[in-house]
């Protein structure tokens, strides 16, 4: 099946065109600059005929099948991939609170493909989904009822449509029934989260209410004390400057000034105490939640690594493991530092839980995802 992968921000929209038969991507391309005055399209209607313009020699003979959208929230409701309707859409539209900055992207992403191709079958694939099997006592904060019945202030966990492709994969790898399967996954990009799988599913995971939570992230501080805001909207900052900078000039970006994790390794090497100082605080970070997740799910089968910096960074997978000696894991120092784009495990024989690099791809898990909810339907 031919589907065109959508995944639409504020400001632009990012496509891809996969074939889910072969898993060939026959095209890929960014539109950006959407409403900024800078020559960009008008609104993403406009992106939309851009794409379409792009991919016009692609798809004159091959047509596409279907249209599946990376959306960010899907709230409570949605625990899978829906066709999308008009009253899916009003759904996704609702949770706009949840996700101010992309599900509104995402409903406008959606409307402009309605435009175009009105009888094309549009898919939703949901960030958060994977997470709809956390238990109450994960999901749920200690704060007054009201918090959640009134506004949905719960924990939801995302990048899961990432942490739900490399877990099958993982235990594919292990040659081990994914039913059975209980593994620390954790997606180390830009964006960071850790999930704790049992059973193959999600029962915990560390982003929250939003992704600002967990571990320290590229631009991101993690969980810190909510008291902090507190404190900081008493000096007189809005809720808008606290809110970019947690968000945007927190995390690696602080700590060292730059978010890029290859510029912060080579300076670590090259002796850079505060490069070395930010590695060593991203670590620890992540060492004591995997200690946390191998308690939680009743001791795992497997640490999977993904992501930019899990999939490429040597040098952080082996400090972060460094730090896990209490629970018998060891790195195999010459399968870590190989390069591959495949599956791989790069723990030494001895070691007491096999860890793994498994590449993430969530373009060709929606591909999949929505070629699945067409065909079923
Ligand atoms: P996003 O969350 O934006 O999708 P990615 O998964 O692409 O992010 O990860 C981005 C991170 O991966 C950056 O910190 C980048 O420095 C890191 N990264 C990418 N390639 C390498 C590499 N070869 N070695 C070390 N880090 C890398």
């Amino acid at each position: 099946m031919r589907v065109l992968v959508i995944n639409s921000g504020s400001s632009s929209l990012k496509y891809q065109v996969r074939d889910t038969g072969t898993n060939e991507v026959a095209a890929t391309g960014l539109i950006d600059r959407i409403g900024e005055d800078a020559g960009g399209p008008a609104d993403h209607a406009e992106a939309m005929e851009q794409v379409a313009a792009a991919l016009a020699g692609e798809l004159a003979d091959k047509p596409l099948d279907a249209v599946g959208h990376r959306v960010v929230h899907g709230g409570e409701r949605f625990s899978e991939p829906v066709l999308i309707n008009n009253e899916i859409t009003r759904s996704i539209e609702r949770l706009n609170p949840l996700a101010p900055l992309h599900n509104p992207a995402n409903v406008l992403g959606i409307r402009a493909i309605t435009a175009k191709w009105p009888d094309m079958p549009q898919v939703a694939v949901f960030d958060t989904a994977f997470h709809r099997t956390l238990p109450e006592h994960a999901w749920r904060y200690a704060v007054p009822d009201e918090l959640y019945r009134q506004y949905g202030i719960r924990r939801y966990g995302f990048h899961g449509t990432s942490h739900e492709f490399v877990t099958a994969r993982a235990a594919e790898l292990l040659g081990v029934p994914l039913a059975g399967f209980n593994a620390v996954v954790a997606h180390l990009g830009n964006g960071v989260s850790l999930t704790a799988i049992q059973g193959g599913a999600s029962i915990d995971t560390s982003m929250g209410f939003t992704p600002l939570e967990g571990l320290v992230m590229g631009t991101r501080s993690g969980d810190i004390d909510p008291s902090i805001l507190i404190f900081l909207q008493r000096q007189g900052l809005s809720a808008d400057e606290i809110d970019t900078m947690l968000n945007r000039d927190s995390g690696l970006k602080a700590l060292f000034g730059d978010n890029d994790m290859r510029t912060i390794v080579d300076a670590a090497a090259a002796g850079d105490r505060r490069a070395q100082t930010a590695l060593d605080i991203t670590s620890y970070r992540l060492a004591k939640y995997i200690g946390g997740y191998h308690v939680a799910v009743g001791g795992t089968h497997a640490l999977v690594f993904t992501a930019g910096i899990g999939e490429n960074s040597a040098e952080f997978r082996a400090q972060a493991v460094a730090r896990l000696g209490a629970l018998g894991v060891k790195l195999d120092g010459a399968a870590n530092l190989e390069r591959s784009g495949a599956p791989r495990v790069i723990s030494a024989p001895d070691s007491l839980i096999p860890v793994l690099v498994v590449p993430t791809d969530e373009e060709r898990a929606i591909a999949e995802a929505t070629a699945a909810v067409v065909l079923s339907s």
